[in-house]
């Protein structure tokens, strides 16, 4: 008999842990003193590594400050403070990368947020990861599949197919820009493509899904609307030939067996691990099996690794830069501007805030130029911006005050519709009752980009 076990985390989002010489307050810590990118290998150091595999299920290089620092200003560049040129496009060694090899992961599929800055930054990685990046729905323009669609590793001669997938909701999530070059199609159908193709050829199919459950695993009752963008339960309810899959997206943990699969979906930040655990018998086929999360808040990850790889990340890493980086300064005169280009709103209130979260500045800002950390802190979370829809008489009312200001020299016009749209980052300045809608956007990586890029707001 042999156990076979599969270690599975989902959207780390490059968050860190303190073991890396980072400050438990810092902005980009993992949540709750956990091992964020090294919670896989925490988790295999701690509980033994023996034919187990390690496998992410996206969201793994975006959503932390040091994710940004990482790729517009790449850490080990020269020695300014401000974002360099982002180019996404060109192989270079990002040290989230770095990072995964060091903790051994055996596949990697990416997640909605990985495309944020454009396919280019997966690409850039490829020459590194090679065919641990797996996904079977992300195709170019002439249809071709940029990554793999699975790969088979063997284990104490059991073989195993890992499959990767994005939530085919994909292009609803991030900016036209960045799925432009690319064609997302139907995760369900490419899942069960390539279940299709690779079943017979192994003793195990993985699936490592961006996407999360949109129903009781157990009963199939609607948790949520069916929005296509999460389909964990479709997915094990209408393919069949799927041993475990590791799930996500949400930020929520779940695990167990629905449809005679495993799953696990392990939250957020890398708090937990999942584990699936297979026992085979001589001919291979399952004995028995069972899913579990581990807590990884309580572990201390500098164990994990050994001394020269944890000296080789914290060189990687260079924490001291990314600290300066932070505490510098970016320029957010383009920042309104930048807005109504993303939004065509043109009336807006934007607060900057400091690390203790009181507001300093106000939209008529005189001095531009606050520090990274400041603007980071400046959008709630996870609603970053707010659009507020006021009478005329509110407008006005707030528009003396000087609570709103405008981009462009007069006072934006009526919408068609009645009213006026207001975007802000600061919603108790305005009446909660005329909140239109508020969005998630990850309008810091974007702007620091679009700062980066300077051309585009040149004076
Ligand atoms: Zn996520």
């Amino acid at each position: 008999m042999t156990t076979i076990t599969i270690l599975g985390t989902s959207d780390i989002h490059g968050f860190l842990p303190t073991s890396l010489g980072l400050e438990p307050t810092d902005i980009s810590a993992a949540s709750h003193g956990s091992a964020g990118i090294l919670s896989g290998a925490a988790i295999r150091h701690a509980h033994g590594s023996e034919h187990t595999l390690l496998i992410d299920a996206g969201d793994y290089y975006f959503g932390s400050p040091y994710a940004t620092f990482a790729h517009c200003v790449r850490a080990n560049d020269t020695q300014t403070t401000q974002p360099a040129q982002t180019d996404g496009g060109s192989a270079f060694l990002s040290p989230l990368t770095k990072s995964a090899l060091i903790c051994g992961y055996d596949a990697m599929a990416p997640g909605n947020h990985d495309f944020d800055h454009g396919v280019g930054v997966l690409r850039a990685q490829q020459p590194f990861l090679g065919e641990k990046l797996v996904c079977c729905n992300v195709f170019d323009l002439s249809g071709t599949r940029i990554f793999p669609a699975y790969r088979i590793l063997e284990l104490a001669d059991v073989s195993v197919a890992v499959i990767g997938a994005v939530t085919g909701a994909l292009p609803q999530l991030t900016a036209f820009a960045n799925t432009a070059d690319i064609i997302v199609d139907d995760a369900v159908q490419c899942i069960a493509d390539a279940v299709h193709e690779v079943r017979k050829q192994v003793d195990l199919v993985i699936l490592a899904y961006h996407g999360g459950i949109e129903r009781d695993m157990a009963d199939g009752r609607p948790t949520q609307y069916d929005t296509g963008e999460d389909q964990a339960y479709r997915i094990l309810d209408s393919i069949q030939g799927i041993d475990g899959m590791i799930c996500g997206h949400q930020h929520r943990t779940a695990y167990g067996e629905s449809h005679g699969a495993l799953y696990v979906q392990p939250g957020y930040q890398g708090e937990f691990v999942g584990a699936m655990r297979f026992e085979l018998e001589a001919d291979h086929s399952i004995r028995s099996q069972s899913a579990s999360l581990f807590d990884t808040t309580a572990l201390d990850p500098e164990h994990a690794l050994d001394v020269q790889s944890n000296l080789a990340l914290r060189e990687a890493f260079n924490l001291p830069r990314y600290r300066r980086w932070l505490e510098g300064p970016i320029d957010v005169s383009h920042f309104a501007q930048y807005v109504t280009d993303k939004t065509g709103i043109r009336s807006y209130r934007y607060t900057w805030r400091d690390g203790c979260c009181k507001p300093f500045e106000t939209a008529r800002s005189t001095s531009p130029r606050i520090s990274v950390e400041t603007f980071k802190r400046s959008f709630p979370s996870p609603y970053a911006l707010s659009v507020f829809r006021l009478t005329e008489e509110e407008y006005q009312a707030l528009a003396e005050r000087d609570i709103i200001a405008w981009s462009g020299s007069q006072h934006p016009r009526p919408e068609t519709l009645g009213g006026y749209r207001v975007i802000t980052n600061d919603p108790q300045a305005f009446p909660a009752y005329r909140l239109e809608r508020c969005s998630v956007d990850n309008v810091f990586d974007e702007y620091i980009a679009q700062v980066a890029d300077s051309t585009r707001y040149a004076a």
